[in-house]
């Protein structure tokens, strides 16, 4: 059931919200700086009944958009608040373009701008934990979407029941996750493969060096660079006490429980093209971390001049 409710908010709220997140450091005029105080009101769109704002020191206009991704889309604040909300919250973009009475097309389009620049934002710097897990799972991730007219590059066979490792060719890429166990805040990367390296270079770069590693049997662990335990899954051991203080502390326990949260977040997509997924991930990654959304999160998000170096 659709359950539209743009129309149940009120504008002047997420008026504000916008202001206060989108521009924290203050709303105002983005050619010169001044600020919206020293600006007159030029007019108000049509269609979506949006202030616009003259600088009365440099004479361009602006809106409560320019200068971040939404700019160039016509949208109101209330669709703007929801839509925000609903890709952290993992909604279907078709459940969102009803929702919000958009077309799906731009409801995609915003969101894998949203991904790709929440991914490009994902933290490259260690945990601090003294304690961490290692884990890789492998999602079935195919070409959702693409086109298959060629009758040789047939469409994708639902990779469910393919046995073994999963990699990025076989439509199983795996994601490597580490979680801290004091902190509880994870990376996780979308890789190729899991055959040595990427794993490695994963726990050398995301943890810090006298961190305590845990991880399961794996082989591709063989040759981190950390104090290392591992407990054995094929021998139905999950959980081990190595320091005889009674308590097993040799697990990967806390960074399975994550796998479930992927899992779960990313079912009402049905399917994601594996090339988008790093972008879901990331935006998961964030939801995790953050806990609660903040301000100087969601402009460094939206704002053009993030990546404008
Ligand atoms: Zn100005």
């Amino acid at each position: 059931m659709e359950f539209p409710i743009t129309n149940l908010l009120d504008r002047s709220n997420c008026t504000q919200w916008i202001i206060e997140h989108f521009h924290p450091s203050g709303f105002g005029c983005k050619k010169c700086g001044a600020g919206v105080e020293q600006s007159r009101k030029f007019r108000t769109t049509r269609r979506r009944q949006l202030t616009v704002y003259r600088c009365r020191q440099c004479n361009q206009t602006y809106n409560l958009y320019s200068g971040t991704l939404f700019e160039q889309h016509h949208l109101t604040p209330e669709q703007i608040v929801l839509l925000i909300r609903g890709v952290f919250k993992g909604e279907s973009s078709r459940t969102l373009a009803a929702e919000l009475g958009l077309s799906y097309q731009t409801v995609l389009h915003l969101r894998h701008q949203l991904h790709n620049r929440a991914q490009a934002l994902q933290p490259e710097t260690p945990l601090p934990d003294c304690a961490s897990e290692t884990d890789e799972m492998f999602q079935n991730a195919g070409e959702k979407g693409d086109k298959h007219g060629d009758p040789f590059d047939p469409p994708r066979r639902r990779a469910n029941k393919r046995p073994g490792k999963g990699t990025d060719d076989n439509e199983r890429p795996p994601i490597v996750g580490t979680v801290g166990r004091e902190t509880g805040h994870v990376r996780r990367r979308v890789v190729n493969n899991t055959t040595g390296q990427p794993l490695v270079n994963h726990v050398d770069q995301f943890t810090v060096r006298q961190t305590q590693l845990f991880t399961d049997e794996s082989a591709s662990y063989n040759h981190v660079i950390r104090n290392h335990a591992t407990v054995c899954h094929s021998q139905n051991e999950w959980a081990r006490d190595d320091d005889g203080d009674g308590i097993r502390e040799v697990h990967v326990n806390t960074v399975e429980g994550l796998w479930t949260d992927v899992r779960n977040f990313l079912r009402p997509f049905k399917g994601v093209h594996k090339d988008y997924l790093s972008g879901y991930v990331a935006i998961f990654e964030f939801n995790r971390n953050l806990k609660r959304l903040n301000s100087a999160f969601i402009a460094s998000l939206v704002n053009l001049h993030t990546f404008r170096r």
